[in-house]
């Protein structure tokens, strides 16, 4: 086939050259194509290897077939509490009462994990108590150091960087999405974990990219660092893999399907610098 142009206020190609879409050596692509950025690949090359197969879930929000799922309204196997478990019923577990725990018992992840996709269901008590900070909260804290903020966001005025959504203590969400208390919510997020370099200084600061009900609330947003309360976050070196927390800050907060995918180097963004444009 020729190229085929058409007569419009300057030629425009809307054909392509005659070329081999393969097979090419028995592959499907093209080998007469520029090299991408990086070096190594040709415009659709043939060698390049195809993505692994996961099957999705029969249901919006299930976990995939590669997915590791830390609670799946049975058990609680995946993890231990600071101070024993949380209550499990109806396949539903929730932050129990700090009479009951003794004290402060947040809930953590027996794997350990860096670059991670998380899917988490969560539900603020109902009727709400209490106000502010103090109605709903809890926290997911990515290796036990990274708070992304859950909190009762329905008709609970608090400030911006602690309502659900936020990098808490950092960056607001986007938007408030929020579901009444009493109802499930979801949150779908991509953490990418801080490098830090052999001598322990940041090369590249941890990254979230979070959706609460399907809204975008974060987009990659960079993050300060260690979660503090009225102080700027900082970041100390640590190791690649470390486990997932999830916050007790004395509110009934329940949860239902939990998985995570941990993630490949190739997932995280990488820019174009060096890249001839
Ligand atoms: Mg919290």
């Amino acid at each position: 086939m020729k190229a085929v142009r058409i007569a419009m206020a300057g030629a425009i190609l809307i054909g392509a050259p005659a070329q081999s879409q393969g097979p090419v050596d028995g592959k499907l692509g093209f080998r007469d194509t520029p090299i991408l950025p990086g070096g190594k690949w040709h415009v659709h090359d043939p060698d390049r290897p195809a993505p692994a197969v996961v099957s999705p879930a029969a249901t919006p929000g299930g976990a995939p077939s590669d997915a590791i799922v830390l609670f799946d309204g049975k058990s609680m196997d995946a993890w231990h509490g600071e101070r024993g478990p949380w209550t499990l019923g109806k396949g539903v577990m929730t932050v129990p009462s700090r009479a009951s725990s003794g004290g402060e018992n947040n809930l953590i992840s027996k794997q350990e994990f860096g670059d991670v996709q998380l899917h988490l269901e969560f539900r603020s008590p109902n009727p709400p108590t209490k106000s502010s900070q103090d109605r709903g909260n809890s926290g997911i804290w990515f290796m036990q150091r990274y708070e992304v903020q859950i909190l009762d966001g329905y008709r609970n005025p608090t400030y911006a960087d602690g309502t659900v959504g936020s990098v808490y203590a950092w960056k607001p969400p986007l938007v408030n999405p929020s579901r009444p208390p009493g109802e499930w919510q979801s949150y779908d997020i991509i953490f990418e974990r801080p490098r830090f370099a052999a001598d322990g200084k940041l090369v590249r600061p941890a990254y979230v990219t979070a959706l609460l009900n399907g809204v975008l609330v974060q987009n990659h947003q960079a993050m300060l660092g260690t979660t503090a309360w009225r102080k700027i976050a900082q970041y100390q070196a640590h190791a690649d893999k470390a486990p997932i927390q999830l916050q007790d800050h004395d509110s009934p907060v329940s949860f239902r399907n939990i998985w995570v995918r941990p993630l490949p180097e190739e997932a995280i963004a990488q820019d174009l610098k060096g890249a001839a444009q």
